[in-house]
């Protein structure tokens, strides 16, 4: 006999089950009720659409058992990078060294002297565990930090600029990340834009022009997540801080990235580092805490020691302050650059970009032996080379050799195995290329390897639940 909406239990009966003892002790009466009645309302509306849904109630038991652990499992975990782009905007950007994640772990569970100094016995300031350490690894005179980069931008375009013009290059208009856009920040912090050139090309001559009694920095912006190819013309930096002293105006570059070594010996693009930046002159330059720096969240601000302190004063900077764990990350983070082969090592962002593709080669042959027990029975698996990506808009041009595992399934739909690895309880991405399932072995990490076995042990013999 179909079930019908006259076999629906009713809320109470369930709750007089003997089984509704476990979910009840365990948790809140208000949230197990509120689960049993959607459960319920669902059975309706299917038996309604024509459907026979298992009214039994250990079926209805199971049901909310899997409804709980779900709304009780975080909903921010760990999930395994096998897309191959290091610093991957939708799967966390960077990931910290285990130093920084010691540092934090330790400053969140202990008080500390965030702003304490600890010499004089008096109020201290939290920028004094970075400044240091970013004036000596930079060389500028000052340096501050904010939040993220956008925030840096938006607290440098207030102080210096409000209501006041910032002459930037039409070829400099970036859009990053879908949110942050330059002409918007400017008109956001009341700096008016005035544009010069044209999207390929732009010359001193047009920043020159564009000077007049209203204006009040020259800005360069780092087109960090695009490239304009054949005939192009941006004007250095170190010329923009020429033109910049002869009208008596600041010149500030938003670098984006902004690395503190040059990568360009492993094979990626050439890039102007912060230190060089620094060099040329400017009097402010931005750049963020998780793209190439490999560190936490940040917003960095490093330049001329006026101009810092006329950052620090502005009401603003306290809107955007820096949390103490992310310092405690950024402090131990910038520790490891004043080794660079220690940084190259211990840092995750900078040791996956730089790691050479005849390791990754034996990663993935390495992980192909790991794999093979009864996972073997339901898809093919090959070792392919493959191209990563830096990601989080550094370096768009750059692709790195590497090796990918290709997975193909024996049965059913490439798209269903990927979307059962990301249901996984450790979800796995990957990506999927002419028919196949790739995880490249870049982002893969060795202790993914169990996570992928036991995800495709699944996939062969699902278990009924
Ligand atoms: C990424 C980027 C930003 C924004 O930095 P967040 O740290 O993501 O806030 C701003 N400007 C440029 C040029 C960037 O590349």
């Amino acid at each position: 006999m179909p079930p019908s909406l006259r076999h629906i239990p009713s809320v109470t009966l369930l709750l007089s089950d003997p089984a509704a003892e476990r979910p009840l002790s365990r948790f809140p009466r208000p949230l197990v009720l509120k689960l049993l009645r959607d459960i319920l309302a669902e059975k309706r509306r299917e038996i309604q659409a024509g459907r026979e849904p298992s009214l039994a109630p250990p079926d209805l038991w199971q049901e909310l058992a899997l409804r709980i652990e779900s709304k009780t499992a975080y909903h921010l975990r760990r999930v395994v990078n096998g897309t191959g782009v290091v610093i991957h905007t939708n799967l966390g950007r960077s990931l910290l060294a285990a130093q920084a994640a010691s540092q934090v772990d330790r400053v969140a569970r202990a008080y500390s002297n965030l702003e304490f100094d600890l010499e004089q016995g008096r109020r201290g300031s939290r920028y004094s565990h970075v400044e240091e350490l970013l004036t000596e690894l930079t060389g500028a005179e000052g340096a501050l930090v904010v939040n993220n980069n956008a925030a840096a931008v938006l607290l440098a375009l207030d102080t210096l600029a409000k209501g006041r013009e910032v002459v930037v290059s039409r070829g400099q208009l970036v859009e990053i990340g879908g949110s942050f856009r330059v002409p918007e920040v400017m008109s956001r912090s009341g700096a008016l834009l005035r544009e010069v050139g044209t999207t390929n090309k732009t010359h001193l001559r047009d920043y020159e022009q564009a000077v007049n009694e209203r204006t009040a920095l020259l800005l360069k912006v780092h087109t960090s997540n695009f490239r304009i190819l054949g005939f192009t013309s941006e004007v250095p930096l170190e010329e923009l801080v020429a033109l910049g002293k002869t009208h008596n105006l600041a010149v500030m570059e938003d670098l984006g990235s902004g690395s503190l070594l040059d990568l360009s010996p492993f094979g990626l693009e050439k890039e102007p580092t912060v230190p060089e930046a620094v060099r040329s002159g400017a009097d402010l330059i931005t750049f963020s805490g998780d793209k190439l720096l490999g560190g936490p969240q940040a917003g960095i601000l490093v330049g001329r020691k006026t101009v810092i302190q006329g950052l620090r004063a502005n009401p603003l900077n306290r809107a955007l302050r820096i949390d103490k764990l992310t310092l405690a990350a950024l402090e131990a983070t910038l520790h490891l650059y004043r080794r660079p082969e220690q940084a190259l090592r211990d840092i995750p962002t900078l040791r996956l970009l730089t790691a050479p593709p005849a390791a990754l080669r034996r990663r993935a042959r390495r992980l192909l032996r790991y794999l093979t027990g009864p996972e073997r029975t339901a898809v093919s698996l090959e070792v392919l080379p493959t191209q990563s990506q830096v990601g989080g808009g550094a370096l768009p041009l750059s692709r790195l050799s590497s090796y990918a595992l290709a997975l193909v399934p024996l049965k059913g739909k490439v798209n269903d195995l990927e979307a059962h690895f990301r249901a996984h309880t450790i979800p796995i991405i990957g990506r999927i290329e002419d028919d196949r399932l790739l995880l490249d072995l870049r982002t893969l990490q060795l202790a993914d390897f169990p996570v992928l076995r036991d995800c495709l042990r699944a996939w062969t013999a699902p278990v009924s639940p």
